[in-house]
């Protein structure tokens, strides 16, 4: 049987982070891969002769290591249009224009809206995102949904509608009733400030030149024949009177051996794989209260950026709308002009049970509620269909269930055996980012080489 220090099981970026950090390390490394490419959730398709990042596309200022191993890889990267008036569809359907981050919206709901905001900075502030469960109201925060604890603090509906767009539509892609206070606050720490989430300029910054899926691809090209494709990991055993004799994986009928073997697949897929003898209790409760939220990103292509010759920046919120956001998506040096929409959680359900034709029309109808009947003619359209691979199961990515941060949050960072376990989805800085994969994947490989 072959021996490797470590077995990777994973090839998004988590695992090719830790792959590549543990070779640097001197380790013998193999990384096994389900599908039949790396990225996982980043993926780059080619439609009509256009590239469409279908998975994770923009880097953001203080995702630093994300953009550290950009610079080590050699990506660059390019900043998204931006220039113009952006676009607020109210409940009417009716499409204003405005410039900067105040909403055209009436002044009190506004200003209720910037004291939101306020009181999720100070929130935010207090809490060390790779500890969320130790924030001074933590067990206050996550026994109350986000929806809750918004109808508790504002009785401006709008107000309260543009922040829950922010957290369930626009980031966890669940409604504000399935997750907690707590998990908002920690989507606003992960990225440095709920200011920051609301600002798309900020959030929204950066792709990467050839797509942010070169990440993986480059890792791999660099960890060479360690990578092993088409090998969907089915079991792994240890033993408990000898921890240290490591593991035995088994993939399609072959088995390895490791000292080491790293998980790097979203919590909700570790229950594919047998694991003997099988996880403590509470690991797999800690899994089971994990679920992915579920957007449909959809890239609709021009002949033109038509929307630019209109003063517009191709950017767009809709609280009430079908698509609740939309962006200038044109790839780098195009002629032709792509927008991005983003349909979400029940909204998706609701597309999800329709017909690809009847999908299409209702998205692309409400495209042209921003930007007129221009939007109705696209050359190409590309929606993303993460919820239907089993390798994924929904996007962007995984998230607790209300009190489960508090109650199993920390397990989720815990070793079992030899068995390391991490992905994006747990990540504190960079939650359910690829900064947080790279973080993640660094983590492992450095607690893995004793660092
Ligand atoms: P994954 O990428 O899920 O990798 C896990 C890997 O494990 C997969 O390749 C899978 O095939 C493999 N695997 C699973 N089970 C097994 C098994 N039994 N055996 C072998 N292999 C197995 N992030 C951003 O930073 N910016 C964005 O703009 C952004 N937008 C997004 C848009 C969409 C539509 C989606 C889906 C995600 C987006 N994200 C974004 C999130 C980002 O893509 C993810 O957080 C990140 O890529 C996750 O990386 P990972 O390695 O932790 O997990």
């Amino acid at each position: 049987m072959t021996s490797f220090d470590t077995v990777v099981v994973g090839a998004g970026v988590t695992g090719l982070t830790a792959a590549h950090r543990l070779v640097e390390g001197g380790q013998d490394v193999l990384v096994l891969e389900a599908r039949d490419r790396v990225g996982g959730r980043l993926r780059t398709e080619t439609h009509h002769d256009s590239d469409f990042e279908i998975g994770g596309q923009w880097v953001s200022p203080d995702q630093s290591a994300l953009i550290g191993l950009l610079d080590e890889l050699g990506l660059e990267t390019y900043p998204r249009y931006r220039e113009g008036e952006s676009l607020y569809v109210d409940r009417e359907g009716v499409a204003h224009r405005f410039v900067g981050e105040e909403l055209p919206v009436a002044e009190r709901t506004g200003k209720e809206i910037d004291r939101l905001v306020g009181l999720l900075d100070d929130l935010a502030a207090q809490m060390d995102p790779d500890r969320p469960w130790e924030h001074p109201q933590a067990a206050e925060l996550d026994r109350v949904t986000f929806g809750q604890w918004l109808e508790q603090q504002c009785d401006d509906e709008e107000a309260r509608d543009n922040i829950a767009l922010y957290v369930g539509p626009a980031m966890l892609t669940k409604p504000v009733w399935s997750f907690s206070a707590l998990q908002a606050v920690l989507m606003a720490a992960s990225a440095g400030s709920f200011t920051h989430l609301v600002d798309a300029d900020f959030i929204l910054d950066k792709r990467v030149v050839g797509g942010l899926a070169s990440v993986p691809e480059e890792l791999a090209r660099r960890l060479g024949d360690r990578v092993r494709l088409r090998a969907d990991v089915q079991r792994i055993e240890w033993d408990p009177a000898d921890p240290d004799a490591g593991a035995t994986v088994t993939v399609a009928g072959e088995q390895v051996r490791a000292r080491r073997v790293v998980l790097a697949v979203p919590p909700t897929l570790v229950q594919r794989i047998r694991i003997v003898p099988e996880l403590p209790a509470e690991h797999r409760h800690a899994r089971e209260h994990q679920s992915f939220g579920l957007v449909i990103k959809v890239q609709v292509e021009y002949a033109m950026p038509f929307w630019r010759d209109l003063g517009l920046s191709g950017t767009g919120f809709g609280p009430y709308q079908l698509v609740h956001e939309v962006y200038d998506n044109t790839l780098h040096r195009a002629e032709k002009g792509t927008l991005v929409g983003f349909v979400s959680d029940v909204n998706a359900d609701a597309m999800g049970r329709l017909d690809e034709d009847e999908r299409r029309a209702r998205i692309l109808a409400s495209v042209a509620s921003y930007f007129g009947e221009q939007a109705l003619s696209p050359v190409t359209y590309v929606e993303s269909d993460w919820q239907h691979q089993e390798l994924t199961g929904g996007a962007y990515a995984t998230s607790f269930d209300v009190g489960s941060l508090t109650r199993y949050g920390a397990k989720l960072h815990e070793p079992v055996g030899p068995i390391e376990f991490g992905s994006s989805d747990i990540a504190g800085h960079g939650f359910q980012h690829v900064d947080g994969a790279v973080r993640i994947g660094q983590r492992l490989a450095d607690r893995i080489l004793g660092r």
